[in-house]
């Protein structure tokens, strides 16, 4: 169910109706859009009694929401869902096209800040970085753990891009929380309903990877998982599903991006890297996921993958990232988009915005 209030309801109205309907025992999840605010129902297994909440006041109307998922519907919340990063000018969805870039893993502190230096410079405004690495050898490189999150959080202070890592389970999700600026959730872990569930109940932006073989509505059920628990800060991320193609790693399924955009307002990026396992394979994907209508691209890049302890294969170098760059800069404007270059953000002592790159 979903309570649809009139677009001049004020916000103790909204209040008022939040909690008529934790009263009734269920969850109250107010979205609020350009029009007017939106108060999802969750926690009712058959239908709610609509007739209190139609009489309280600011109430338009309620409607009964048909999908499996609701939070994440278009139904419930029809513009774009835009996430922010307070004290930045960075966001994901939007007009704005979010580029995410760095190494499958971090390797060391000067491999980390090497890379950093250089995509920083094409403009990234998010830094990517393995710390707990999800391998389908228990005897491959595992990541380094914390003190990769430490090695992050210092790119974040030099440089000022913004940190997505990936928590594998329950044990590093709070760790990954707290350093990090978004939790990443993969491939392998988007049905891992315990994780997803966690990952909710914490106020941080997550970035869901389709599951190999995951179709659109069991992502957009995952999704559903993290809004249900009260984050409503969902990035979905396409890297490709398992097929019968041998020619690339994963076979990168780009027709979901309209298809998601049909059904949910949530961002959605691509990650052509996992998508194609293939450097040369990249950039020409990352042009089509743009061209799309993609919300931006997530790709690992490394100055030495032929030494890189995880991915190297798929990895690009700085210099073909700062290629790809120029290029979605010229596709952008085809889908009524902007590629900003650089991140601004704001000093945390003066309150002044520093040019950090470009
Ligand atoms: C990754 O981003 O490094 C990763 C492990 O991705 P996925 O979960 O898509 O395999
Ligand atoms: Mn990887």
């Amino acid at each position: 169910m979903l309570v649809v209030m009139k677009s001049q309801a004020t916000p103790e109205q909204i209040k008022a109706v939040c909690e008529a309907i934790e009263q009734m025992g269920f969850r109250a999840h107010p979205l609020p859009g350009a029009q007017r605010t939106a108060i999802g129902i969750t926690g009712n297994q058959g239908e709610v009694d609509r007739g209190n909440l139609e009489e309280l006041s600011g109430v338009a109307e309620v409607i009964r929401v048909t999908k499996a998922y609701k939070l994440a519907s278009r139904d419930v919340k029809e513009e774009d869902t835009v996430i922010r990063f307070p004290g930045t000018d960075a966001t994901v969805g939007g007009r704005n096209l979010a580029i995410v870039a760095g190494p499958c893993s971090i390797e060391s502190r000067e491999q980390a800040f090497a890379i950093a230096e250089q995509v920083a410079a094409s403009g990234a405004q998010f830094f990517r970085g393995g710390a707990y690495k999800p391998r389908t050898s228990p005897y491959a490189f595992q990541g380094l753990g914390l003190e990769a999150l430490r090695i992050m959080a210092e790119i974040r202070d030099q440089f000022g891009l913004r940190i997505v890592t990936e928590a594998i389970d329950n044990e590093t999700l709070d760790l990954v929380a707290e350093w990090a600026d978004v939790i990443q959730i993969g491939a392998r872990n988007m049905q891992n309903f315990s994780l997803l569930k966690h990952a909710g109940r914490i106020r941080k932006p997550v970035l869901l990877k389709r599951g190999l073989s995951a179709t659109l509505d069991e992502f957009l059920m995952s999704a559903e998982y993290i809004m249900s628990e009260g984050n409503y800060e969902v990035i979905l991320c396409e890297r490709g599903v398992r097929t019968f193609a041998d020619h690339t790693r994963n076979t990168l399924d780009l027709s979901i991006v309209p298809a998601v955009q049909r059904l949910s307002h949530l961002p959605i990026l691509v990650d052509p890297s996992h998508g194609t396992g293939k450097r040369d394979k990249v950039l020409p994907m990352a042009r089509a996921a743009i061209a799309v209508g993609a919300d931006g691209v997530m790709v690992e890049v490394h100055n030495q993958p032929e030494k890189a302890l995880s991915d190297g294969p798929q990895s690009i170098y700085p210099d073909q990232f700062a290629r790809m760059m120029d290029e979605i800069e010229q596709i952008a404007p085809v889908v009524q988009r902007t590629l900003p270059r650089g991140i601004h953000v704001e000093s945390a002592k003066t309150g002044v915005h520093d040019s950090i790159v470009k």
